[in-house]
């Protein structure tokens, strides 16, 4: 059914894999976990590339030493690399977080208030970057993560306005300075209290989510069962059917498809009522499900009708199953009301023929039925 699959998709928690070339390959990996922790690590370089260029910038209109931008900018190598080699390495699976957040998030908040420091005239604009790495963070982190990783920046931050109102008023006047602190501040409480109300939402994303695999497994369940005896549905048993000839067609099983008909079964109905006739028909399916292989497949086909898929497993005869389901029908009520009475059937048989449609040997087992009954009834016959 296409909308079931559909909707199965649709609740897939990892988006699937999209590049699947060499290259693609070759950097990421091919795990989808791994990939969005890479795909994280691949914003924090975004952020980090656009730092780099802010203390290029200051480094060339002589505001920057040269040497510590190049120092710098050198950390932010090694700290892009490093997660991307724990990363990639599959070494970050070892940490209870393997998407590291955290560390991720601390580092590059420490590593942008150094630039905040070094970029003189321009180092506004790094104010913006620390909470571009808080917005990202509220995505993987808890909101305890988020408030702790917001406290660490705002108290970093602190520090270095201070250090640098004091050391180099000139570049960092106060008065602008508590100003960018405040604002930090405010920016921080802000992605605090958003961080709670998205991991909320999240929470009840999942408790949604949870709700419905539940009821899409037991629609998916319902839609291929039979409500009255429990057994397979004829549309399961006709996807059954389909998937035994495909894997016929590739060299798997031989296979019977047997039709079964309770006898004179109108007469139950008629005698003892449509109720009684309803524990017939459990009472059947129950002991089909006892007497019959493992491997054999019993569905309800319609109304006091059965079909049988019978594997092959060695050549033998294929009524035996059947036979011994006769025999011990025989010997029970035909259902705990009714003591004397016994449930008697005619079944008719036909060998799936390799490539022929399912419809082909589901008709001949229809005529090998017509036939059992044509003779006598309570008997089996193979066409
Ligand atoms: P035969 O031996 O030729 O198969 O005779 P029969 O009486 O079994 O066959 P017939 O086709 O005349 O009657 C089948 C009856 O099965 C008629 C229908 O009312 C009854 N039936 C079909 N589905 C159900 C069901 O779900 N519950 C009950 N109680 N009866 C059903
Ligand atoms: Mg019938
Ligand atoms: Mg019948």
């Amino acid at each position: 059914m296409p909308t079931l699959q559909a909707a199965t998709v649709a609740l897939d928690p990892i988006p699937p894999i999209r590049w699947n070339t060499r290259l693609a390959n070759a950097l990421l990996g091919s795990d989808s976990l791994q990939r969005l922790t890479l795909a994280l690590l691949g914003l924090a370089a975004l952020v980090t590339a656009t730092v780099v260029v802010l203390l290029g910038y200051a480094a060339s209109i002589g505001v920057a030493d040269v040497r510590q931008v190049g120092i710098l900018t050198l950390l932010f190598f090694v700290f892009i690399s490093g997660f991307y080699g724990v990363i990639r390495s599959g070494l970050n699976q070892r940490f209870a977080d393997p998407t590291l957040a955290m560390p991720q998030t601390v580092m590059a908040q420490t590593l942008i208030a150094a630039a905040y420091a070094m970029t003189g005239p321009v180092h506004g604009a790094t104010v913006i970057m620390l909470s571009l790495v808080m917005v990202f963070g509220m995505f993987s982190l808890r909101p305890a993560a988020v408030r702790l990783a917001c406290i660490y920046t705002v108290t970093l931050m602190g520090v270095v306005m201070y250090w640098c109102a004091t050391h180099q008023p000139e570049l960092y006047p106060a008065r602008q300075e508590v100003f960018n602190f405040a604002l930090t501040a405010i920016v921080m409480l802000a992605i605090s209290q958003l961080s709670g109300q998205l991991s909320d939402m999240r929470t009840r994303l999942k408790t949604q989510k949870i709700a419905l695999e539940g009821a899409l497994a037991h629609i998916k369940e319902m839609a291929a069962r039979d409500e009255l005896t429990g057994l397979p549905n004829r549309r399961r048993m006709m996807t059954l059917l389909q998937e035994h000839a495909t894997r016929r067609a590739r060299g798997g099983p031989r296979f019977f498809v047997c039709i079964i008909d309770l006898d004179h079964f109108k007469n139950i109905n008629d005698t003892y009522g449509h109720a009684a006739g309803d524990a017939v028909l459990r009472a059947f399916a129950t002991q089909a499900q006892v007497v019959l292989r493992t491997t054999d497949m019993i569905g309800r086909w319609g109304g006091e009708e059965f079909l049988l898929l019978l594997p092959e497993s060695a050549p033998g005869d294929p009524t035996l199953g059947v036979a011994r389901l006769r025999e011990s029908l025989a010997k029970m009520p035909a259902s705990p009301a009714l003591l004397e009475l016994r449930i008697r059937f005619s079944a008719g048989f036909a060998r799936y023929e390799e490539g022929e449609p399912i419809d082909q040997a589901i008709e001949r087992a229809d005529r090998a039925l017509y036939a059992a009954k044509s003779a006598g009834r309570n008997r089996s016959v193979v066409l």
